[in-house]
């Protein structure tokens, strides 16, 4: 994976004393492969559907491929008529039927090994996976367990936001244009109907996270979405 990237030395504002801007120009359309990780069915489109269209568009040959770790029946398949449309075959999508609410405790093994299984049949360039500070167990379990699997892989955890209030500092960002926020806004409100009736279900909730990071990103669209990256290794 190669990294295209310039450093401002003082700054977009011009302020000596500002943080240096890192622009990393090419490291989408570097990527062959990407796996996306989910605890739950729609995790991965609300941390990251901006961003997977941006990579799409920057690569159209990438292999991206997900996994989702919990579901019921129904949830499964809204997941995967929502991985239809990023992932353009719904057979992409790997969602298995443990327990949502209790994977740290329900069969951690289990869940592990359904991990390494999955690394067994692709090998991805990248992998995005639930905050390693989330609050959610669910999100931290498996964005631990992502850490430990993949450790030959650039990991970018997302981030979704919730009652208990985890948002932490970013430092990578993917700025969005107003199309890729406004897809991502409607696939989501269409494909999963059984999640409308929650009150943080709703558009002015993505909007918004989205807007934050935004500001953050210094996003010409006003909007972004938001990673945390661990470990970047670049050659
Ligand atoms: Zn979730």
């Amino acid at each position: 994976m190669s990294f295209g990237h310039r450093v401002g030395p003082r700054g977009r504002s011009g302020n000596p004393n500002a943080e240096p801007d890192v622009r990393v120009a090419e490291l989408f359309s570097s990527l062959t492969s990407v796996l996306c990780v989910g605890a739950h069915p729609d995790d991965i489109e609300i941390g990251s559907g901006a961003t997977l269209r941006v990579m799409r568009r920057a690569q159209p040959a990438l292999d991206m491929r997900w996994l989702v770790l919990t579901s019921t029946p129904e949830r499964a398949s809204e997941a995967h008529v929502s991985a239809g449309r990023y992932l353009g075959d719904a057979n992409l999508a790997t969602v298995l039927s443990f327990r949502d609410g209790h994977l740290p405790y329900d069969e951690p093994a289990a869940v592990k090994a359904a991990l390494i299984a999955h690394r067994r049949g692709f090998v991805p360039d990248l992998v995005l996976a639930p905050s390693l500070r989330d609050a959610h167990q669910d999100h931290r379990f498996v964005g631990e367990l992502v850490g430990q699997v993949y450790r030959d892989q650039v990991v970018l955890h997302y981030e979704t936001a919730k009652y208990e209030g985890d948002l932490g500092t970013a430092n990578v960002y993917v700025p969005a244009s107003e199309e890729d926020v406004r897809r991502k806004i409607d696939d989501l409100l269409a494909a999963y109907p059984s999640q409308v009736t929650k009150p943080w279900f709703e558009e002015s909730l993505f909007r918004g996270l989205m807007r934050l990071r935004g500001v953050e990103a210094k996003a010409t669209s006003g909007y972004a979405e938001a990673f945390h990256a661990p470990k970047l290794i670049v050659s």
